[in-house]
């Protein structure tokens, strides 16, 4: 899983910066955005960047550029058994950056924010190495609350080589790619936690941890 970050608002403090109307209360400095609204006004401030790519595409160029810095990750992530993670954002000239893919613990890691970052919209990271005691082949009911109060999009590498997209606003998770897409850790075993989904709801996500 992720671990939750500060909840420090590059949306709201760009929003601040560009002198978007915020409601102030009495003498004391403006709020910041609560982190579930980043997501939708990260769309205008990239708007006012100069961003001339079409959403998709640019959602587009975030998972590739995921998938990139995860594929990179992977085999560090399988020899040492430790999760690898990172944020991906934009920078002030709209151009997109990766964070160093940081090493976390076995089931916890903590990013770092991507250098010149002026807003962050996605976080990544690896699931470790293979562990039949341990369902990685998902993200994890956390990851998803994790990207929500922080509202980001995730990317999810999976010891087997799926990538997973994590949708911070709807709370769903969606297979990118599926299993031996990226490089997989030599010891998966694929039969241990059944079939896995192409999508879950949290819902369905938090039935799957119950069982
Ligand atoms: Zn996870």
């Amino acid at each position: 899983m992720l671990n939750h970050r500060a909840p420090i608002s590059y949306a709201g403090a760009m929003a601040h910066a560009m002198s978007f109307d915020y409601q102030k209360t009495g003498n004391g400095p403006a709020p910041l955005l609560p982190p579930r609204h980043r997501l939708g006004l990260a769309v205008l401030v990239l708007a006012m960047l100069g961003a001339t790519q079409p959403a998709a595409a640019q959602d587009r160029s975030v998972s590739e550029l995921a998938r990139r810095v995860l594929s990179a990750a992977q085999a560090g992530s399988f020899r040492s058994n430790r999760e690898y993670c990172g944020t991906i954002g934009f920078n002030a000239a709209g151009h997109l950056v990766a964070s160093h893919a940081r090493r976390g613990g076995r089931d916890h890691c903590l990013p770092e924010d991507p250098p010149g970052a002026v807003m962050v919209v996605a976080s990544f990271h690896t699931h470790a190495g293979f562990d039949p005691d341990a369902d990685s082949e998902v993200p994890s009911v956390d990851d998803v609350l994790g990207d929500r109060y922080e509202g980001l999009h995730g990317y999810v590498a999976t010891p087997g080589g799926r990538v997973w997209f994590i949708d911070g606003q709807a709370g769903t998770v969606r297979q990118l790619c599926g299993r031996g897409c990226l490089p997989t850790d030599p010891d998966f075993e694929p039969q241990v936690f059944g079939p896995v989904a192409q999508r879950y709801t949290l819902r369905a996500l938090r039935r799957r941890e119950a069982e």
